[in-house]
């Protein structure tokens, strides 16, 4: 297979990620998918989505839980709102992505993802108990439908999400990298952290952005691939010393304006496919 095929988001359901026939259009090979709403997760629908992919010669490489609900308004409504961290919509979280896993199943897809929402730092903490064995049900789970999980990073330092993968005692827990939330959220430098966690990367978002005057506490700002504080040859150059071989997934939503979207997206391939030559040679 291609070492560092190019991907974007797309979905099923209308609205978000970008338009299959649009990623044909910009040479687009993969994609990651947004999980789509219960009346989509069908048989029928899974099949219907497959066979279009086959037409366009794209592939699905991983399948990403969200949740109604979720809300990256700021920090502090992160914490609240996001992933499987929440007490009051774990339980019925949990079921969801069990759901999309068998889904992505149904799609011959062996990734899921998902952010998990804010994990605590303190082992100590229940709290990390508690979210560790929620976990354990989803993988085990993946397990069975011989899947991997792969958790977004952004909201925990590199050093605290190895020690929740490790508290997980799971083989099937991987992560899914993405530079600019270290960045946006100021939880590390994305280069020292994609060095940390080296061979656990098993996925990866191609995102840019800014730093926040104050990070940790507000939020940086996303920014087109290229013109942010990732250093985004840099950051491919590490992908290739840690071993990467997997797509190079471009995430970039702008809400109402396709067109600024598809324009934003085709620089980022433009830019991705130039470094891929000067690095891969
Ligand atoms: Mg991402």
């Amino acid at each position: 297979m291609e070492k560092w095929p190019i991907g974007v988001f797309s979905s099923i359901d209308a609205g978000m990620g970008v338009q299959l026939d649009v990623a044909k259009e910009l040479g687009v090979t993969t994609i990651h998918l947004h999980a789509p709403t219960p009346e989509n997760r069908t048989p029928q629908r899974a099949n219907e989505f497959r066979a279009k992919l086959d037409d366009l010669g794209i592939r699905t490489t991983v399948v990403f839980g969200g949740f109604d609900g979720e809300s990256y308004a700021d920090i502090p409504t992160v914490t609240r709102t996001v992933g499987l961290v929440p007490p009051e919509t774990r339980a019925a979280r949990v079921q969801e992505m069990l759901e999309i896993s068998d889904f992505a199943r149904l799609l011959g897809v062996d990734v899921v993802a998902l952010h998990l929402g804010f994990v605590p730092h303190d082992a100590s903490d229940p709290l990390f108990t508690e979210v560790v064995e929620v976990t354990r049900r989803v993988l085990d789970h993946c397990k069975s439908n011989d899947q991997a999980l792969h958790l977004e990073t952004g909201q925990e330092s590199a050093a605290a999400l190895l020690q929740f993968i490790d508290a997980t005692g799971r083989d099937n827990l991987f992560v899914n990298f993405d530079p600019a939330n270290m960045i946006l959220y100021g939880s590390g430098d994305p280069i020292e952290a994609l060095k940390m966690i080296g061979d656990l990367v098993h996925s990866v978002h191609c995102k840019d952005g800014t730093w926040a005057a104050h990070p940790g506490e507000e939020w940086g700002s996303e920014t087109p691939l290229g013109e942010g504080d990732v250093n985004i040859e840099t950051y491919l150059r590490t992908l290739n010393e840690i071993g990467y071989t997997g797509p190079l997934t471009i995430e970039r939503e702008i809400p109402n304006d396709p067109e600024r979207q598809k324009a934003e997206i085709s620089h980022a391939v433009n830019l991705l496919n130039t470094l891929k030559a000067q690095i891969l040679g």
